[in-house]
């Protein structure tokens, strides 16, 4: 290996050689040659308690020493009280193909008196990579964009044999959203071939019964029948009964394989009939690391996505546009503004206008009045005229009227009356 290279998401890169055949070089048979060019990227998360042999399997997957043994720790000594993220990058290539590998560990999981939030940082660390992608996507230049997203998550099932403990339930229900969970039975060399089997019944119907999707991997149509068979011998061993290793052991017949040596016998890593890491190394790396990567990305992560956006209120999806589309409420809004304000003006045009008839009808209403007022005042008026001029006529003909004849005086004040009345 060479000096470690600069530092890119949580760790330095370090390049590993690797010391037997590991399967990616199959890679380009399952992507375009494009991303041959550019080299791959790939980030597996381990999660499960301390102990369980998550090293010791990524090790053994990549057939590198990414993790070099584990010191116990003292009895006594100060253990961390929480779950943390770290994580481990390394460039290897086989047959000309490069990988930047990536293992995401989160020690400390399960590990405590109370686990209850044991999955919150994890769902924190894989939420925070979607984001970073985000924001390399929504970036001017997208040429260079980092792929640290979590593409498929280890879960280490203890082999107690029974079926799942709460932790292992509440974990896979927080994160079977945001990550392609591959379930494992940890260190299946502890377990007999009967109780395995058994173990493995149980925990799918658990993973069933509380509606855990688990990595599926997908069959096409027409394909032929050898792929359809792998697909099937695959699926078949789901959950994984795995044993890890990083010795070699000397089989009786003198071969050298990875193993574990028991004084009963020989565990072979490598042996399908053994265990079923074959199985699992073919899962992950050599037939459906591709199909891992792309779920990520047009599933999970795009899932993630368009959450996020409608949080933000950004609709994404035209069938939820309705509902959330801030835009659209604002011009729904309006317009129901606009029907108030249209409604207000005509109750007020209403009210106006009528307020004008009853003005008018009482303006005519006074005319009238004052018309038949004026009309009595005239008759009056003609009344008291013909009455002088016929006093006039008396007096010059020498005929004058009896007092209770003489009206004019009356008239006189009536005259007077009407005038003020009229100003
Ligand atoms: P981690 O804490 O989960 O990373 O566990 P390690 O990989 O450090 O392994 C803890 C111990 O378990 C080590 O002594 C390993 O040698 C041992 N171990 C790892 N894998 C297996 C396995 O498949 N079977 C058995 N029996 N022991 C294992």
């Amino acid at each position: 290996s060479t000096s470690p290279q600069p530092a890119h998401g949580l760790s330095a890169v370090v390049r590993k050689k690797l010391m037997g055949y590991v399967g990616f070089a199959n890679l380009p048979n399952q992507v375009h040659r494009k991303s041959i060019r550019k080299g791959f990227q790939f980030t597996v998360m381990v999660v499960g308690e301390s102990g369980l042999g998550k090293s010791t399997l990524i090790n053994t997957l990549f057939n590198t020493t990414l993790y070099s043994p584990k010191e116990a720790l003292p009895p006594h000594a100060e253990r961390p009280q929480t779950v943390s993220i770290q994580s481990i990058s390394a460039d290897i290539e086989e047959n000309g193909v490069r990988l930047r590998l990536t293992v995401v560990d989160t020690p400390g999981f399960g590990d405590f008196v109370n686990n209850d939030d044991s999955w919150k940082p994890i769902v924190e660390d894989i939420e925070s990579r979607f984001d970073a992608y985000l924001e390399q996507e929504s970036r001017v230049n997208r040429q260079k964009i980092v792929d640290n997203r979590v593409h498929a998550c280890l879960y280490f099932i203890q082999p107690t044999g029974h079926s799942l403990k709460q932790i292992d339930i509440e974990f896979m229900r927080r994160l079977h959203q945001k990550v392609n969970l591959i379930p494992i039975i940890a260190k299946a060399d502890t377990l007999t071939d009967e109780e395995i089997t058994e173990f493995k019944q149980r925990i799918l119907a658990d993973i069933a019964h509380h509606k855990i999707n688990i990595f599926q991997a997908p069959v096409y149509e027409n394909e032929d029948e050898e792929t359809m068979a792998e697909h099937e011998e695959i699926v078949s061993k789901i959950p994984f009964a795995v044993v890890g290793s990083n010795s070699e052991v000397k089989t009786p017949d003198g071969r050298i394989v990875r193993g574990r040596a028991y004084p009963w016998g020989l565990i072979e890593v490598d042996n399908e009939d053994h265990c079923d890491f074959v199985k699992l190394r073919q899962m992950l790396v050599r037939t459906y690391m591709e199909e891992l990567r792309e779920h990520t990305n047009t599933y999970l992560y795009e899932q993630w996505r368009s959450e996020k956006l409608l949080s933000m209120g950004i609709a994404q999806d035209p069938t939820v546009f309705k509902e959330v589309n801030p835009a659209q409420k604002a011009a729904e809004e309006r317009s129901l503004h606009e029907q108030k304000l249209a409604k207000m003006e005509n109750e007020m045009k209403m009210v106006f206008h009528q307020k004008v008839q009853e003005k008018e009808a009482k303006l005519r209403q006074s005319e009238e009045e004052l018309y038949a007022r004026h009309k009595e005042m005239k008759e009056a008026l003609d009344k008291q005229r013909l009455d002088l001029e016929e006093k006039k006529r008396r007096v010059e003909t020498g005929r004058p009227l009896s007092p209770s004849q003489d009206k004019s005086g009356v008239g006189t004040v009536n005259l007077s009356l009407y005038i003020l009345f009229l100003y």
